[in-house]
């Protein structure tokens, strides 16, 4: 499916590949950033491995997934836009069409068609790179499939927005100009955190992030932790009555 886009482009540009925005230290999730991503969404959040991208106060903007997820699902989407401000700003853009109009722009314009299928390759470079450090390794399931819509259609408005933040500007050209249209609602210049989410009371979970579960845990007894659980999500596949109700998101 990708060979004819790599014989296009040979080359994926070796500095843009590992591009993130947020150098190693600020991308670790603290437990504060845990809780207020939970209640950013409202949800409790879970297999969070990263935080992709931090408005200037330093709140987290992108929730980062493993590509694996802790149940054992290949998750394609490793970031996942969570401030409510931009997600509402880049809800307002799908709702007026804004994707129909990409979409037939990727169909006449070849440059932009290029640029939108290397970033794909890049979604694909610093996935596979946060599965190595978030120790999921290669996920074969979901090899060369990005999300979005990328590389060759617009989807989701919300995910190209959360790459270009992950991984500055210059990289998603769709992801870059979805951010460009939101400004009058937010910009990255400034903070919009005060009041867009519920500080008051309870967190809407304990927090089950796998960050948190085996920060400092031995190698060798996540890995053990890791066969058991497989071992248990096989006996549960054999059994219907134990069944899952989760819903892989992040
Ligand atoms: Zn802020």
């Amino acid at each position: 499916m990708t060979h004819q886009r790599e014989e296009m482009l040979p080359t994926v540009d070796a500095a843009n590949q590992n591009h993130e925005a947020l150098d190693a230290a600020a991308r670790v999730p603290s437990a504060a950033d845990l809780e207020t991503l939970s209640r950013q969404l409202n949800r409790p959040v879970r297999d969070v491995v990263e935080i992709g991208a931090r408005c200037v106060c330093g709140n987290p903007l992108v929730a980062t997934t493993a590509p694996r997820l802790s149940s054992g699902i290949p998750f394609p989407t490793t970031y996942y836009l969570t401030h409510p401000v931009i997600t509402a700003a880049v809800s307002r853009l799908e709702a007026a069409g804004v994707m129909n109009e990409m979409n037939a722009e990727l169909g006449q314009d070849a440059e932009l068609a290029a640029a939108y299928a290397r970033a794909h390759d890049q979604y694909l470079a610093v996935r596979d790179a946060i599965g190595e450090r978030s120790g999921t390794g290669a996920v074969p399931e979901i090899a060369g499939v990005s999300a979005g819509g990328m590389p060759t259609r617009v989807k989701c408005l919300h995910v190209l927005a959360g790459h270009s933040l992950a991984a500055g500007p210059g990289v998603n050209p769709l992801g870059d100009r979805a951010l460009e249209a939101i400004a009058e609602w937010w910009t990255k210049d400034r903070c919009y955190c005060a009041g867009a989410w519920d500080t008051e009371g309870q967190a809407p979970s304990q927090d089950r992030s796998r960050h948190v579960k085996t920060q400092s845990v031995d190698p060798a007894i996540k890995q053990a932790q890791r066969a058991a659980a497989r071992a248990a999500r096989e006996a549960a596949a054999n059994d219907p009555a134990a069944g899952s109700t989760e819903k892989p998101t992040a």
